[in-house]
């Protein structure tokens, strides 16, 4: 391991996390805060409404409308908004808990982001790029820590999924085709190259998206990442690499399997609706088939439970312990998202809840929700902590005058307890 590397691991271990609470802040401690590894349930999102949370010891940061960062009391599920402004009406860019972030995580009692932004320096717009942004846990002293492009807004990685991720105190991130890892809070110049080709901007701002695709994951002593790599016939599959924190080596672990192993399923052969590696093992779901397991040592392809018994279609969210599979379905119209992200579902009023071995354990109703709302069109999992699975109901209702269309939003964040099959409708906007 590189001497900085180590040092920073070292730095960051010993590092005391300090409670931080200005007359402006909001009585978070940040003991409340802790967090070292990369964080599996709460990047599982199948809703655009709500695809940034974390989850620490007693709540759960969440970013709701967009931009702004809530804080739920996991136990009494109170919703703060993160800004303890005194007069704030949390609506601009000087309110405390506007972070637009992309990606949201912990790291030794800070909050940390990811936004790309201009500002405006002696009466010029500077662009940065994207950036790293840390915040205390009460949504106070928000400053920039990291570069994550060595070109601001460089061309070729204009469309590219590149959220990245913290773990064990270093950043793993994609730029123009290109996995890098940098202790957290480094200089850019700094980052080691762990996979890919550099794509060669072209100037027409137009990447490919099933190429620039990354998604990362890290568990124990290994970063996962889940590219789409072109085959020989032009398509793409869904390919899982290990890069081993420990010897530096990159290893292709997995590929999407075929019709003739897993059966047909709705995306065939392309990619899986929705995918958590944890041991060792990639558990995965295949909507219009089953629940499935892959040992990333010999490759070896398990089904774990006849998930189509339940229903056909679905969406799922999975947890250390838990797969919650959602019984709505693919929207008639088509998608034009690239390969590996959830096309547009709608309905879900069943949530069926499995363990990790495949057991099933609970049907979970939302059909009181659609009861209590006429309007109600669909529920899509955000994560599941604990034994509880977080949802967003949608109520919107798109009304007609004179030719023009105006959307009355009415979305819920609810949340429903495995045990009790209790629904908590948490926060209306
Ligand atoms: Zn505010």
């Amino acid at each position: 391991m590189p001497k900085r590397l180590l040092a920073a691991l070292s730095a960051a271990l010993l590092t005391l996390s300090l409670a931080a609470c200005d007359r402006d802040g909001l009585n978070i401690s940040a003991t409340q805060a802790a967090g070292e590894d990369f964080q599996k349930n709460t990047h599982q999102s199948t809703t655009s409404e709500l695809r940034y949370a974390y989850e620490t010891e007693d709540g759960i940061y969440i970013q709701l409308k967009g931009a702004y960062v809530y804080y739920i009391d996991k136990s009494t599920k109170s919703v703060t908004i993160l800004c303890g402004k005194p007069e704030c009406e949390h609506n601009d860019d000087t309110c405390n808990a506007r972070l637009a972030a992309r990606s949201l995580c912990f790291y030794n009692g800070k909050l940390y982001y990811f936004n790309g932004d201009k500002l405006i320096e002696n009466g010029q717009a500077v662009d940065y790029g994207d950036r790293i942004y840390s915040a205390n846990p009460d949504g106070t002293d928000h400053k920039a820590v990291q570069k994550l492009e060595f070109t601001p807004s460089g061309d070729t990685n204009a469309f590219a999924d590149k959220e990245p991720i913290i773990h064990r105190g270093v950043t793993y991130f994609p730029y123009c085709g290109v996995l890098y890892a940098l202790p957290l809070g480094g200089d850019i110049e700094d980052a080691e190259k762990i996979w890919g080709d550099e794509i060669e901007a072209d100037g027409s701002h137009m990447g490919n998206l099933n190429r620039l695709t990354y998604k990362l994951w890290g568990d124990g002593n290994h970063v996962y990442f889940m590219v789409n790599l072109e085959q020989s016939d032009g398509t793409y599959k869904d390919t899982l690499f290990d890069y081993d924190t420990i010897s530096k080596e990159t290893t292709q672990v997995w590929e999407v399997p075929g019709a003739d192993e897993v059966g047909q399923w709705e995306t065939t052969g392309v990619s899986v609706s929705q995918w958590y590696v944890l041991g060792g093992y990639i558990y995965f779901y295949l909507s219009g088939g089953d629940f499935w397991r892959s040992d990333l040592g010999n490759g070896k392809t398990e089904k774990l439970a006849d998930t189509h018994e339940k229903t056909e279609y679905g969406s799922a969210v999975f947890s250390d312990d838990y797969l919650c599979l959602m019984n709505d379905g693919p929207e008639e119209t088509g998608s034009s998202a690239a390969i590996g992200n959830p096309s547009d579902y709608i309905g879900g009023d069943t949530i069926y809840v499995y363990g990790l071995d495949g057991s099933f354990i609970k049907e979970l109703s939302l059909k009181s929700l659609y009861d209590q709302f006429d309007t109600l069109e669909s529920c899509k999992l955000a994560f599941c902590s604990g034994s509880d699975i977080y949802f967003v109901a949608d109520a919107s209702v798109q009304t007609w005058s004179g030719g023009v269309g105006t959307m009355i939003r009415n979305r819920f964040l609810c949340c429903v307890d495995i045990d009790t099959g209790e629904i908590a409708q948490i926060y209306n906007w």
